[in-house]
């Protein structure tokens, strides 16, 4: 049918480019013709294909499908990949679409069209597949008139209020409107940049509501052009928004109107604890020109496979040479350096003419695209790793030895947009006094770096720092999750004393550190450590860790592929039950979904993987996986050493249907004694019924931060939420106390083993509920040490008390400062 009796106005008046549309009798979207395809939406209900001439295909299935989010939609293919004429695309649920949908329509539209003219096309009759639709013939000597750079720019981030993100009919919108503009305007997002005048390029982007965006303007008109877009993307949403006031600042200089002022906060999420006063300095991350064409596949793929080699000898070094986060970060790159997928993915563009960066690049952007369509927080966080690799062989190509070293001031707080962990490591870390990021996550791996080098880092500090001067004196207060530019004189003065006074307080507290933790009335305290890798567990020995609380098995593996066999699991155990010499170590089960996706453990996606099936959850549907787990525990020895610990457990049945195993796996493996199995309190439910669970638990771990997460109703990983995600929150401690006293009464023990027990703030109120052990960051132990022994159970409890009876998080917090103030008056207002 002609596009004039499509019934959405942006395919009718033809504003994503002329075709045709379909009115689809099969369920099979098939390829016209052969080509690369050059997206996939995320939600499966468009494609677009690049033909061997050039001409770009947008294929959208339904009107207005976009908001099905998926539903009826099967993609069959993967952005990236080439195509013969007739492969299958996308797969559709006619009953599906046609009920929820407006209309079927599929409109097939040539969306570069200015280079390409319709000599043919079929319409008003049935077509079966694989008969001529239209004929394309591109036109000769048309090239686009480039305007040449001009010295006005502008630029502004935001967050898409859209409801569907930048899909098919704003990205068209916004194309069109810009044909009014001079300037050339460019989107960036999730690590892409594509030309605002070009709808498909916007669309993959694959944007979605609430993602953060640049827009950046340049020519003579750039502040109109980006006021028209900010405004377009505003006026298609209800309500006003962050949007409406970033138009209305794209009037001035975006520079200078979010340049914050001397004295302002900037609010961030906490990284990596610690404070620091400093110099600003910034780390850019450039993008390097690569040629497109390349010199011949076979000499393309030799300077591919020779930057390769180059990397992989740096990392092997690096892998093996350093303990800890910097070798096991290393370790990753080197998986992903040769994952199958992403070099044959190179060798195809090369095969298809393409220089080995330009193929290289592709290929890894291809594999980030796939990653952050997943849709999960941590495995987007390893999109950083993929373009870390990507920068160093692009690097090695060109015959670059590694990141160039970059001149740092003294004290220098390190700002970015982002950083990738390469980079973090190439820095002089005797000169970085603190960290800070525009975006990126609190568990990524260059979080992850920091805390190993002990330098405290905020992410999510929003674009604004990226208009901070250079050289601008900062207080980085990453324990409260605050950037302050320019403080007060005065202030710089009382920091500088307390980060003296804090570095000998550290000292001292580190010289006491393996002694027990009593408190001044006489109530010993266990304090244990919260780790993720078998490095971690010797350094956490030598800060005082009295054994390990808490195992997050899932982290041991998070970079593999594949599932890891009982012998490789039992490997990686023993070596940290090694290394606590004697001291419990508690095995947590694996932890799979929700924030913790496991690679090698595909899930459906879920629209709320927080609520969906993760923890105990997906080990009681894969058995024969958590009984792989139990039997490597069982392989442990001294076995007596060992606790297995079930996260996300809501009632008593889950926890006797792992005892069976575990019982089962014992008599196979001639185990007299099993270990003791214990429950992680991390659900209303679990507190609720803690009583019930105690009859089949032999102990309880609460952990506050999910209790928290389900407490509050808040996503533990949502952005905004971040600051008012709090454990301190008087209904969270109601479930503490209800788990505790529940767990008593049948003469078990409770532990805590979330984020509330490494703050500092929180621990005189989980004592006072009648907390006895406490499972912390390592660094921290010595701290908390210290301040158990300053404190009196009794008036923990009196404290405890106290805060139970209050109405919201930040009033708990007042009550606790008020009362540490009280107990110790020196300490200075400015650290908490
Ligand atoms: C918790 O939820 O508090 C916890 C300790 O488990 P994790 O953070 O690994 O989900
Ligand atoms: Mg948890």
């Amino acid at each position: 049918m002609p596009l004039e009796e499509v019934p959405d106005a942006v395919f009718a008046q033809r504003m994503l480019g002329d075709g045709l549309a379909i009115d689809p009798t099969s369920g099979i979207l098939h390829a016209p013709c052969a080509g690369e395809l050059i997206s996939v939406a995320p939600t499966g209900h468009a494609v677009t294909l690049r033909t061997d001439i050039g001409a770009e295909l947008l294929m959208h299935v339904g009107i207005d499908t976009v908001a099905l989010k998926g539903e009826g939609f099967e993609a069959q293919v993967e952005a990236g990949r080439r195509v013969e004429a007739g492969a299958p695309l996308i797969r559709v649920d006619l009953d599906i679409v046609a009920r929820r949908a407006p209309s079927l329509v599929t409109p097939v539209l040539v969306t570069n069209g200015e280079r390409f003219e319709i000599v043919r096309r079929l319409l008003g009759r049935s077509v079966a597949q694989g008969e001529l639709l239209m004929e394309l013939r591109a036109i000769d000597g048309v090239t686009r008139a480039i305007t040449a750079p001009d010295a006005t720019t502008a630029a502004v981030r935001l967050r898409v209020p859209l409801p569907h993100g930048i899909h098919a009919r704003p990205a068209a919108l916004i194309a069109r409107r810009l044909r009014d503009f001079d300037a050339r305007v460019a989107i960036t997002a999730h690590g892409r940049r594509a030309s605002a005048a070009s709808a498909v390029s916007l669309m993959s982007l694959g944007v979605r509501h609430g993602d953060e965006i640049g827009l950046e303007a340049a020519g003579a008109d750039a502040q109109a052009a980006l006021a028209a877009v900010a405004a377009l993307l505003e006026g298609t949403t209800a309500g006003p928004s962050h949007a409406q006031a970033v138009a209305g600042a794209a009037q001035d200089t975006v520079a200078a109107a979010s340049r914050p002022a001397a004295g302002d906060a900037l609010p961030g999420i906490v990284a990596s604890r610690g404070v620091a006063i400093g110099t600003a300095a910034f780390i850019a991350r450039t993008e390097r020109s690569v040629a497109e064409k390349g010199a011949g596949a076979s000499h393309e793929s030799t300077e591919l496979a020779r930057a390769r080699d180059t990397v992989r000898e740096r990392l092997r070094v690096l892998a093996a040479g350093e303990q800890g986060p910097r070798g096991e970060i290393a370790t990753a790159h080197l998986e992903f350096l040769d994952d199958p997928d992403l070099v044959a993915a190179a060798a195809e563009s090369i095969a298809r003419g393409e220089s080995a960066g330009h193929a290289w690049r592709s290929a890894v952007r291809a594999s980030i695209a796939a990653l952050r369509d997943l849709g999960d927080t941590l495995l987007a966080e390893r999109a950083d790793d993929l373009l870390d690799l990507e920068s160093q062989v692009l690097a090695a190509l060109v015959g670059e030895t590694g990141s160039a070293a970059i001149e740092l001031p003294e004290r220098a707080i390190v700002l970015a947009d982002e950083l990738l962990p390469s980079q973090l490591i190439a820095l002089d870390a005797v000169r970085i006094a603190g960290i800070g990021t525009a975006r990126g996550g609190a568990t990524s791996h260059v979080a992850i770096l920091a805390a190993a080098m002990d330098k405290p880092m905020l992410v999510g500090l929003g674009a604004a720092i990226l208009a901070i001067e250079p050289g601008t004196r900062l207080w980085l207060d990453a324990e409260r999750g605050s950037l302050q530019v320019e403080p007060p004189r005065a202030q710089i003065a009382a920091a500088e004393r307390e980060l003296a006074e804090r570095a000998a307080r550290e000292a001292a507290d580190r010289a006491s550190a393996r002694m027990p933790a009593v408190t001044a009335d006489g109530v010993q305290i266990a304090v244990l450590a919260n780790i993720g890798s078998g490095a971690e567990a010797s350094e956490a020995v030598s800060r005082g860790a009295e054994g390990c609380g808490l195992l997050r098995t899932e982290f041991l593996f998070l970079d593999r592929r594949t599932a890891p066999d009982v012998a490789t699991q039992a490997r990686e155990y023993q070596k940290v039950v090694d290394a606590f010499a004697g001291r419990p170590v508690v095995i947590r089960t694996l932890d799979a979904g929700a924030d913790k996706p496991i690679a090698y453990l595909p899930q459906a996606r879920e629209d709320n993987p927080a609520l969906g099936v993760r923890g105990i959850r997906v080990s009681l549907r894969n058995p024969e996986l958590l009984a792989t787990q139990l039997e490597a525990v069982l392989r442990i020895r001294p076995l007596a050493s060992c606790r297995v610990m079930l996260p996300m457990v809501n009632e008593p049945g889950e926890v006797e249907r792992v005892r069976g195993l575990m019982n089962a796996a014992a008599a196979r493996l001639g185990v007299d004694a099993p270990p003791a199995l214990g429950v992680m309190v991390e659900t209303p439910a679990a507190a609720l019924s803690a009583a019930q669970i105690c009859e089949v638990a032999d102990f309880v771990s609460i952990g506050t931060n999910d209790l928290t997460q389900y407490t509050l109703a808040m996503d533990r990983t949502h952005p905004e939420l971040a600051t008012e995600l709090d454990g301190l929150h008087p209904a969270v401690l109601q479930l503490v106390a209800a788990t505790t006293l529940a767990a008593r009464s049948r003469g078990r023990h409770v532990a805590v083993c979330g984020g509330l027990a490494s703050d500092p703030l929180a621990v005189p109120v989980l004592l006072g509920l009648g907390v006895l052990e406490l499972s912390v960051v390592p660094g921290l132990i010595p701290r908390i040490k210290a301040q158990i022994r300053t404190l009196t159970h009794a008036g923990c409890r009196a404290l405890a008390e106290q805060a139970l009876a209050l109405g919201s998080a930040p009033q708990v917090r007042a009550l606790l400062r008020d009362a540490e103030r009280q107990a110790h008056p020196q300490t200075s207002a400015v650290l908490p």
